[in-house]
């Protein structure tokens, strides 16, 4: 089932998420569900949050649906580690037609839990890295325009403002 995405500002995009407590059918359905939005709005990771699901979740699959060895699920995720860095283009399906430049660490490890619940580390680098990040700031409440400069954000700000008034936001 597809979900529906919900864009900026809605305020659950900016509430940490809840720990994942319960590892059962409940859960492994908002999972399924959320990669077939992912794939659908033609993404790379999807976090709970913005499916309106405050929760510490989220998707992520770089060969949008065509590897299956791709699919990652992380539940309560965390860095551990991280260094490096890149600065490259980055969106977010929260943010529709918005593409921006973000600071990030270019290799990241991170912790999480599988659909089982059971705990794996996992390291990341580059697109992959970012995506870690982009998402892991979801389930804390982040969104990538405070990880912009000032000035981008206030012109990324003024767009969305501008495409809000014409109705298409
Ligand atoms: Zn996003």
């Amino acid at each position: 089932m597809i979900l529906k995405i919900v864009k900026y500002p809605d305020p659950v995009l900016s509430r940490p998420g809840e720990p994942v407590t319960e590892f059962d059918a409940e859960l492994r359905k908002l999972v399924t569900n959320m990669f077939e939005t992912t794939y659908a709005e033609q993404g790379i990771g999807l976090a709970a949050p913005q499916v309106g699901v405050s929760k510490r979740l989220t998707v992520i699959d770089m060969s949008m649906g065509k590897k299956p060895k791709d699919k990652l699920v992380l539940i309560n995720p965390e860095i551990i580690s991280s260094e490096g860095k890149q600065y490259e283009d980055e969106g977010c399906l929260s943010f529709p037609e918005i593409r921006e430049k973000v600071a990030r660490h270019a290799k990241v490890r991170i912790r999480a839990q599988d659909e089982k619940g059971k705990w794996f580390e996992m390291d990341g680098e580059d697109v992959l890295a970012r995506c870690f990040q982009h998402e892991i700031d979801h389930v804390d409440g982040m969104l990538f325009i405070f990880r912009m400069s000032a000035l981008k954000r206030d012109l990324v700000l003024r767009k969305i403002r501008k495409m809000q008034r014409a109705g298409e936001w």
